[in-house]
């Protein structure tokens, strides 16, 4: 396997009143071409940044400070404008917790199915690709605007307009976090099963780590703008080993106390306002020593997979069985 997507020390800032805000604090990941990564994390871990930045496309207010991504042989904030828009329109596609961030409210649907393939397409080709996305009434949804679709129908279209060109990489931000429960599983197969048929690589970004153990071969555990933790998802999973993935999986549902009540983390995770000097997760974690709040962590490898921990390795990790979708932990 040949990688595909290398994000190296990537540092972004956002500009707010109250100063530069650090959503990406060094962030190092690497992808494989055809893998399906998860990239986990609470909110404010830097999921959403991090997504943005692959494809060169930061909200306003945000900004590259140092670091680099580098997708196949292209650097994405060391090239043109025009070789990004072409790397996006050819080889991204991006699918939105809202289907509607990726559609034009004034347009009907079939007119920007049209453009997503390329402008030319006629009936025909934007039939069968609404057909792919699960969508077989093409003429009846490519006459609608987006607002006389239901939730689930426009994230078909989303998706379908993200797969148009057939690209190597799929982003998707939590794809399924805005619709209603009886239509997520079935988005949810239909972006794993387009990603299987067409070899594209997959990254979903989500606080659902049932779905991300399930269903990624990888997952990426994301803290305060660095990853922490970064495997296999079932070593990751069956054997977290910094103290955060513990934590995670101890506050997801389906690990509720024998009370029922779910279990949260203590203390708030962290808002920086520069580089971190010390662990990020410090402040919240149990193990932490003194080394912990005065060091930066580096990443190393244990147990087969990446760690930035100072202390993983010297704690016995807990050996837990791999969280299924709706299964309490024993
Ligand atoms: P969520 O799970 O809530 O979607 P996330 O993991 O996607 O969170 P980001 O949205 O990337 O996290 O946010 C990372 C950090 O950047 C947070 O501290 C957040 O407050 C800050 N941030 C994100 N967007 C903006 C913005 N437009 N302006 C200012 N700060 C922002
Ligand atoms: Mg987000």
């Amino acid at each position: 396997m040949s990688v595909l997507l290398s994000v190296r020390n990537l540092v972004v800032e956002y500009t707010t009143q109250g100063g530069s805000v650090r959503a990406l604090d060094g962030t190092d990941l690497e992808l494989m071409a055809g893998e399906t990564l998860g990239v986990v994390g609470e909110s404010g871990s830097g999921k959403s940044t991090l997504g943005a930045a692959i494809g060169r496309i930061l909200p306003e207010g945000a900004r590259r400070d140092s670091g680099d991504i580098v997708f196949g042989d292209v650097s994405v904030f060391g090239s043109s404008d025009s070789r990004i828009r072409e790397m996006r329109r050819r080889d991204l596609g991006f699918v939105f917790q809202n289907p509607m961030t990726s559609l034009d409210p004034t347009m009907r649907v079939g007119r920007q199915v049209a453009l997503a393939l390329g402008g030319a397409a006629g009936r025909v080709e934007i039939e069968a690709l609404l057909l792919k996305v699960g969508l077989p009434d093409g003429p009846q949804v490519s006459r609608s605007y987006p607002h006389q679709l239901s939730g689930g129908m426009a994230q078909r279209v989303a998706i379908a307009m993200a797969i148009a060109r057939g690209p190597r990489l799929l982003i998707a931000d939590e794809p399924t976090a805005s619709l209603d429960t009886s239509v997520r599983d079935q988005i949810l197969d239909l972006l794993l099963s387009l990603r299987e048929q067409t070899g594209a690589s997959l990254i979903i970004l989500s606080h659902d780590l049932h779905m991300v153990a399930k269903h990624c071969d990888r997952v990426a555990v994301m803290y305060g703008g660095r990853i922490v933790e970064d495997g296999r998802s079932d070593a990751v999973f069956g054997r977290p080993r910094h103290p955060y993935t513990s934590a995670l999986i101890d506050s997801a549902p389906g690990s509720e106390d024998p009370d029922g009540a779910l279990r949260s983390i203590a203390g708030m995770p962290p808002v920086l306002w520069g580089r971190s000097d010390s662990c990020s997760f410090a402040p919240r974690c149990a193990s932490a020593n003194e080394a912990c709040r005065t060091q930066r962590p580096v990443a190393r490898e244990l147990d087969g997979r990446l760690i930035v921990c100072g202390r993983a390795g010297e704690m016995p990790g807990p050996e837990l069985p791999v969280p299924q979708a709706g299964e309490a932990r024993p």
